[in-house]
């Protein structure tokens, strides 16, 4: 009860900072902000929003994150697999709004996710590389992730969230905020802090992505054809949407904005990047990795027994060990 009084008291005092013109975060409104296409990576999309996260502070939060992700989550060590994800984020990342270095990492996990913590340590999984039908439809979800990185959402949710606490708490008890969202991220579980955001911040990030997708050369109604697949799935049998599109809801909303937003900010072309050869080979790598892992699973019990003798060519000195020396199971049964 007194919780609620002082949450309600702080939502008070926050309504009237923001009547004061104090800015958290700027509604998105689309249409003409971030318009300006030619100026991605030159200009400053969070300018006028608040955030007590320096970027080095937010460097650090997510490295924070980014430990408890590897130390629960398997990694991708294939090479091959690993370098190419690598690149086309990076490329992406290079025709973004972004202004920190992105760690990119694969994690070896049929389920269909993706994400980025702030500071720019961005996951994903094989199983969206899986799901995806070309490389565009791959590079849309990416650069809808690096777009909540640019735009620093978390750190901006994590501003609002502190601001509220601490209009809700005695004065006295403030500390330094020095250090305040290392320790209060240790306290809160990473997907529903960090990875879910406001319905704002996802049109946002929608909006920027497609930027950021369409400057990198790459069809940007991709990602919106990848979503209404993945929403026609879901239709067809329930409970087969992860977690992270539950986390990420394309709306139908969201879907006719994103649509609307093309066609007002991002000039047709002629050619688009909708697919290459390397994806199509990339996939295939990954689906035989599956096959061997599944096969190798089945025979696990008689594996292991052969593993002694691989090579076909010792079976004769097998046979005639076996002539030699009669199995001792056959003995008993005389
Ligand atoms: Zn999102």
């Amino acid at each position: 009860m007194r919780d609620m009084i002082r949450a309600t008291l702080g939502r008070r005092i926050l309504g009237a900072i923001l009547a004061l013109g104090l800015t958290l975060s700027p509604a998105f409104a689309g249409g003409k902000k971030h318009a300006d296409i030619e100026n991605i990576g030159k200009r400053d999309i969070n300018k006028g929003s608040w955030n007590l996260y320096s970027v080095e502070r937010e460097i650090a939060l997510g490295r924070f994150l980014a430990n408890d992700v590897e130390r629960t989550s398997r990694l991708l060590q294939d090479p091959v697999v690993t370098e190419y994800v690598n690149r086309v984020a990076q490329n992406l990342v290079r025709n973004s709004d972004a202004k920190v270095p992105f760690v990119i990492k694969v994690v070896d996990s049929d389920e269909m996710n993706a994400f980025a913590l702030p500071g720019g340590f961005f996951y994903i999984n094989t199983g969206l590389v899986l799901a995806a039908d070309n490389e565009a439809e791959l590079a849309g979800v990416m650069a809808h992730e690096i777009a909540h990185v640019a735009a620093r959402h978390a750190t901006k949710q994590a501003t609002k969230a502190q601001i509220i606490n601490w209009l809700s708490i005695p004065l006295i008890f403030i500390g330094g905020p020095v250090g305040y969202g290392i320790q209060q991220a240790a306290s809160l579980a990473i997907p529903l802090t960090f990875l879910k955001f406001s319905r704002n911040a996802e049109r946002e990030a929608d909006y920027l992505g497609l930027e950021y997708a369409y400057r990198t050369g790459y069809d940007p109604l991709a990602f919106i054809e990848f979503f209404e697949k993945v929403r026609k799935k879901e239709k067809e049998k329930k409970g087969t949407i992860p977690r992270a599109f539950s986390t990420h809801p394309m709306t139908e909303d969201r879907i006719k904005k994103a649509q609307e937003e093309i066609n007002l900010v991002l000039p047709a072309r002629e050619d688009y990047v909708l697919d290459t050869s390397e994806f199509a080979q990339i996939k295939t790598r990954l689906k035989l990795m599956q096959a061997q892992r599944v096969s190798s699973d089945e025979r696990a019990p008689t594996l292991r027994r052969r593993e002694q003798s691989p090579k076909n060519e010792k079976r004769p000195d097998k046979s005639e060990q076996d002539e030699g020396q009669p199995p001792p199971l056959k003995r008993r049964s005389e």
